[in-house]
């Protein structure tokens, strides 16, 4: 494990944007020189305006900012479902800029996870067949190992024939993460995951997601407005106006909430 993947003792450290790209380990997802412009003129909005950023490789990266930053812009660059004006953005080391809608859709067959807030589960499939289902579009069969080892980890082995509608809400989520973490994707996007939840069941779902880095090597990066959300990353990216603005590594609540403060967030 690098140093950077390993919580320390020395608590909460803040950094310039000169260290939004992380040197010295392997990066699942970077960003270089992002720009995403609209309209023009007196009417052009900087979305992302200038954008460097590296997701290390096994670790949880959140990303915070006030509302209109820039976070699901960038998410939804990396990602492969939006578009730069300019820039580049990789995932595994490939460019996804340069590639054509078909090939961005099998990157994100292949190599990226999804949890959304809404949990969008197929209300007529049971749990196993939710979470399996991506992998049986895409012709795979799915790894019963894995399979086993990820239920396990978010804590669903005893519910897996139940409906949607025969689980609660955190049971649901749960059901969403492991679809994500089923492929073993390169790299998992979460956006705001757990603002359907209270906090308590939201704080558990953090918790497997945490589990799901520590302990399976999943790198997760995950949208939130929320401190006591970010806390469960291994690092805080700060954005405000499509730039970033800081990033705060070992992130404690009242840390994030502070540093949130002096960014006029
Ligand atoms: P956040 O996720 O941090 O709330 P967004 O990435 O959604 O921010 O938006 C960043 C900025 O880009 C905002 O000012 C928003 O109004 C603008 N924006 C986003 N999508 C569009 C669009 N399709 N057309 C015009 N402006 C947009």
């Amino acid at each position: 494990m690098t140093e950077l993947a390993t919580p320390t003792a020395t608590g909460p450290q803040i950094l310039g944007p000169e260290h939004a790209v992380p040197e010295g380990v392997p990066l699942a997802a970077r960003a270089t020189g992002a720009c995403k412009f609209y309209g023009k003129g007196d009417n052009e909005v900087r979305a992302l305006d200038d954008v460097d950023a590296g997701f290390v490789d096994g670790q949880f990266t959140a990303i915070m900012g006030p509302s209109g930053s820039g976070k699901s812009t960038l998410m939804h660059c990396m990602a492969g479902l939006d578009t730069l004006t300019s820039g580049t953005v990789s995932v595994d080391g490939e460019d996804v800029t340069a590639m054509n809608e078909k090939n961005r859709t099998m990157l994100r067959r292949d190599k990226l996870g999804f949890i959304f807030q809404a949990f969008n589960l197929i209300p007529t499939l049971s749990a196993r067949e939710n979470i399996t289902l991506p992998q049986r579009l895409a012709g795979r069969k799915p790894d019963q190992g894995w399979f086993d080892t990820v239920v396990e980890t978010v804590g669903l082995s005893h519910r897996l024939d139940h409906r949607p509608s025969e689980l609660s809400g955190g049971q649901q989520q749960r059901v969403a993460v492991s679809r994500a973490l089923a492929s073993q994707p390169k790299i998992v996007f979460a956006d705001e995951p757990t603002g359907n939840l209270d906090s308590t069941t939201g704080n558990e779902i953090l918790t497997f997601m945490r589990k799901a880095v520590d302990d399976l090597g999943q790198t997760i990066v995950m949208v939130t407005h929320d401190p006591y959300s970010a806390m469960y990353a291994h690092r805080v990216v700060f954005l405000a106006d499509g730039k970033i603005v800081s990033e705060m590594r070992n992130p404690t609540g009242d840390a994030v909430l502070d540093h949130m403060k002096t960014i006029g967030h």
